[in-house]
């Protein structure tokens, strides 16, 4: 089943897929592939998602909702609401929701499921099937509250979420950094809309790590749109008050024509600005350079510096030890930006992603791995493998299953099998297989505790594995809290590609066997714990029940010992099954006797 990737963006989203072993981006019936993140509530009807919603902006600023994404997660108190043109209200527990027009009010999610829903429509219509699975970007700085707030709006939309991942990390995979097997750290310069990114990434054998990120969430392409359209303004009305204090409708008039003219002098050097019947019959014409942009525009980039300084001082590196410099984002098509980031990081950026198009292709790549579609790619920050230990019977007990997300951590709870045990040997195991012997040994642990009864010993093993790929087996025995710890490096995730080939074919190619071979162990487990049992009850007290009783007990347990030497799975369980029903009444009595026994104790 194929796997969409969404770059679900402040000012733009885009949607793709892997299309016949491709990893494309999908274009909507205008033939668009970057859709606006914007959402017109008209006074009746159904939203309108996209271009058609941007259109409607200068009519009724108050009912279009842009820029949604910073929203998502946030309390109203953490909000400066004077840069949102349509109201917020906040929730009963402070959370923000934005008000509609007619008294209702809908969550930061429900607004960004409608344009997930507007992609997810893309993106069926263009591969011609029902899509239902996704990964989602979000920047690396997104806190829990805002990634789960993402997952959401994927759900409301009905999109299964299989991966958040990071913007920055998208981006490294569109490079196609990940396949350098070697050790590099880049730069990820991302300048949208509306924010500024800048990460640190360093990328080990394949393994992501964000070293550090930085930014303005109030910094972006608008800002420049801003100042060119205010430039615009003083020159078709120079004895006026600034462009900021007219009305809603006008400001977003020459926004508009700023925003084109910028584009376009990305290419060309000089842009007639026309703007015929500005009001009534008021026109406009004037001849815009890239010099001008550029002088208007510098003083925003280069509020970038110093976050990028400091985002390369948390990193703990200096600008020579970058080995690479991702421009991602719109605005970074612009010359100047380009110049900038060479200037300020001394190394030429690299330009060989559309960089508006990158974050969603490195979703779709992502999404391509995890469906299998991408088969020469593997992305080592998830588990190839699944991950456990050994437990009673020989049987592969999985802790951390395979394709789990790096960094994870998981553990479970294990007891003694023997009385008067005093030791337990963890295997530290990866593979598929349902038996521990099929699968591979990475290491081992003597944990020592208390001997005592069977079942008397509380041994408590977890698995870490940080984003380094480092599994620390940490075993304790929660009576004296004593732990033995057991560092694994790098085995745990970093496997060559063929090997995990090879492990799910043959535990594909044994699936049922080897079922069968847990299923009977399990059982066989059950009938060395329910044999001696029975034997010391019957001795007990066993002269209590009838004939017939006392016969029906010994036949099942016969029929137990001879299930366990046939080897048969069902007729183990089975036999497992009949012995049970067998000991009810005797169970019962062995219940009465311990209770009046502690009476007369007492
Ligand atoms: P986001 O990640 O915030 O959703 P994008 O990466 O899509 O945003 O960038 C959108 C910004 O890029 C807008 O400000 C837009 O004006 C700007 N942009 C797009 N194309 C160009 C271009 N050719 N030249 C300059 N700026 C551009
Ligand atoms: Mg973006």
């Amino acid at each position: 089943m194929a796997i969409l990737g969404i770059d679900l963006g402040t000012t733009n989203s885009l949607i793709g897929a892997v299309d016949s072993g491709f990893p494309i981006l999908l274009a909507n019936a205008e033939g668009h592939r970057s859709i606006p993140s914007a959402i017109h509530f008209p006074e009746s009807g159904d939203p309108i998602v996209g271009a058609a919603a941007l259109r409607q902006r200068a009519l009724s600023p108050e009912r279009v909702v842009t820029s949604v994404k910073r929203l998502m997660g946030k309390r109203l108190s953490e909000v400066e609401q004077e840069h949102y043109p349509y109201p917020l209200v906040a929730d009963d527990e402070g959370f923000v929701r934005i008000a509609l027009g007619d008294g209702g009010s809908l969550s930061p999610e429900e607004v960004s499921a409608l344009i997930l829903k507007e992609l997810k429509a893309t993106a069926e219509a263009a591969m011609g099937t029902p899509m239902d699975q996704a990964v989602i970007t979000v920047p690396a700085y997104f806190n829990d509250a805002q990634r789960q707030a993402t997952k959401r709006a994927g759900a409301l939309a009905g999109l299964t979420v299989d991966r958040i991942v990071n913007e920055p990390t998208a981006a490294a995979l569109a490079f196609g950094l990940h396949k350098s097997k070697d050790h590099a750290r880049i730069a990820v310069y991302d300048l949208g809309g509306g924010t500024f990114d800048i990460s640190i990434l360093e990328i080990r054998e394949g393994v992501f790590q964000v070293l550090s990120t930085n930014g303005d969430t109030y910094l972006g392409g608008d800002d420049i749109d801003h100042a060119i359209a205010e430039h615009l303004w003083t020159t078709y009305q120079p004895n006026q008050s600034s462009l900021a204090e007219q009305d809603a409708t006008l400001q977003i008039k020459f926004r508009e024509e700023a925003e084109a003219a910028k584009k376009a002098l990305s290419e060309a050097t000089e842009h007639l600005v026309r703007m015929p019947f500005i009001k009534k019959d008021k026109h406009f014409e004037h001849a815009l350079t890239r010099e001008t942009v550029d002088r208007l525009a510098r003083p925003i980039v280069d509020r970038t510096k110093a976050l990028c300084l400091r985002a390369l001082h948390d990193a703990k590196l200096d600008l020579d030890q970058l080995d690479e410099v991702l421009l991602v984002g719109g605005s970074t098509r612009m010359p100047l930006v380009r110049q900038f980031v060479t200037d300020l990081f001394q190394q030429e950026a690299n330009t060989s992603q559309h960089p508006d198009e990158t974050v969603a292709m490195g979703a779709v790549i992502q999404g391509g791995i995890l469906s299998g579609s991408l088969r020469n790619l593997v992305l080592l920050d998830v588990t190839p493998l699944s991950l456990g230990i050994e437990s009673f019977g020989g049987l592969m007990n999985v802790i951390i299953p395979r394709n789990t997300t790096i960094p994870a951590k998981a553990g479970e709870m294990f007891t003694n099998a023997m009385p008067d045990q005093s030791s337990m040997l963890v295997r530290v195991l990866q593979g598929e297989r349902e038996m521990a012997r099929d699968n591979w040994e990475l290491g081992q642990v003597e944990v020592p505790f208390e001997a005592g009864p069977k079942g008397s010993a509380r041994i408590g093993v977890q698995f870490q594995i940080d984003e380094n790929g480092i599994l620390e087996v940490l075993t304790r025995d929660t009576k004296t809290n004593k732990d033995t710890v057991l560092e694994i490096k790098h085995a745990a995730v970093d496997v060559d590609d063929k090997r995990v080939e090879a492990m799910i074919s043959e535990s594909v190619d044994h699936a049922f066997d080897d079922m069968s071979e847990r299923v009977f162990t399990e059982a066989k487990l059950k009938s060395e714990e329910l044999l001696p049992a029975v034997d010391q009850a019957l001795a007990l007290i066993g002269d209590q029940l009838d004939y017939g009783e006392r016969h029906a007990i010994l036949d099942a347990t016969a029929a137990v010992k001879q299930a366990v030497a046939s080897n048969d799975a069902n007729q183990l369980k089975q036999a497992n099954t009949t012995l049970d029903d067998a000991t009810q009444q005797l169970a019962a009595l062995l219940m009465q006797k311990a209770l009046a026994d502690a009476n007369a104790g007492t």
